[in-house]
């Protein structure tokens, strides 16, 4: 299938139509919205040309949190996988530091796979079992896993088709593929779209991370991604909201990236913070989509999750 940036939808293939910046790229048929921004993650310097530091206290309590939450929901659906009191394995594709692997060293038997050398490398220093390298590249063809993830990695992937079709060639039947990414019905995500139309496009631009190494490339939601994943042959189980910003780090976030002044900073910093409670009550920026990797002859089985799929 297509990609934006080939002037295509991938969900749909109509013909994409120019949105609210030059790079922005919507469908005038499904909605899906994507971008021709070119993710130069091969070419940066070793170890991120972002400052990891900053990096790290500007995303680290927010995402550890957010990860303790994922891998509570997937322990109950993941434990009948595995079979016989093995663990089931877990692979987290774009794993960076490694705090999901982390989060879910107790329930699964988890690898991650990392492009940048030099985080893989200091991934694997603190004991977790990381790749280097590119999914599905780094993987051997029969490999299987019981849960593929994808936390904040899906959205940047340009060909998200092919990726699809190789989560469902490495996941056993009744498998779980995971996509944590952001929602484009989330609030923060709307506020952007009106800022730009009325001609102030710096949040809006940061939310596509653009001039960052590796830019979001979709903007998903229910409709986009249970498309895509129900043509590679996956059901939705169910889905997490996760809150896109916290009160921790919140100033460093922001700064992140370099070009926001550090009075600037910590006004957007301050105005963040007073609508978080309010930003709880409206549609959320960040979702983990669980999916099953369906087949035929197990479609009866119990999906090991409770309830109907999908809060706000
Ligand atoms: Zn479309």
């Amino acid at each position: 299938m297509s990609s934006a940036g080939e002037g295509r939808c991938p969900v749909c293939a109509a013909p994409l139509r120019t949105g609210l910046c030059d790079w922005h790229r919507v469908c005038p048929r499904c909605a899906y919205e994507g971008s021709t921004l070119v993710p130069r993650i091969d070419t940066q310097a070793a170890g991120g040309d972002l400052d990891e530091v900053a990096r790290e206290q500007a995303l680290g309590t927010l995402r550890r949190r957010n990860f303790a939450r994922l891998a509570a929901r997937l322990a109950a659906p993941s434990r009948s996988l595995a079979g016989d009191g093995a663990k089931p394995r877990l692979l987290d594709v774009g794993c960076a530091h490694g705090w999901f692997l982390e989060a879910v060293a107790d329930t699964f038997a988890a690898e991650g796979l990392e492009p940048d050398a030099a985080i893989a490398a200091a991934s694997r220093a603190r004991g977790l079992a990381v790749r280097d390298g590119y999914f599905p590249d780094a993987l051997a063809p029969g490999e299987r896993w019981d849960v593929i993830a994808f936390n904040d990695v899906l959205e940047h992937i340009p060909d998200v088709d092919a990726v699809l079709a190789a989560c469902r060639r490495h996941l056993r039947p009744g498998g779980l593929l995971v996509v944590n990414a952001p929602d484009r019905r989330g609030t923060l995500y709307r506020v952007g779209k009106a800022l730009a139309r009325v001609g102030r496009p710096g949040a809006f631009a940061r939310l596509w991370q653009h001039g960052f190494p590796s830019p979001h490339v979709h903007y998903f939601d229910d409709a986009s991604l249970g498309t895509l994943a129900g043509r590679h042959g996956f059901g939705l189980r169910t889905r997490l909201r996760l809150p896109a910003v916290g009160l921790a780090g919140l100033r460093e976030r922001v700064r992140y990236g370099g070009d926001v002044s550090p009075m600037k900073g910590a006004a957007i910093a301050a105005a963040v913070a007073i609508a978080i409670p309010a930003l709880a009550l409206l549609p959320g920026d960040i979702h983990a989509w669980i999916f099953r990797r369906e087949d035929r002859e197990d479609g009866e089985r119990s999906s090991g999750f409770d309830g109907t799929p999908g809060d706000p």
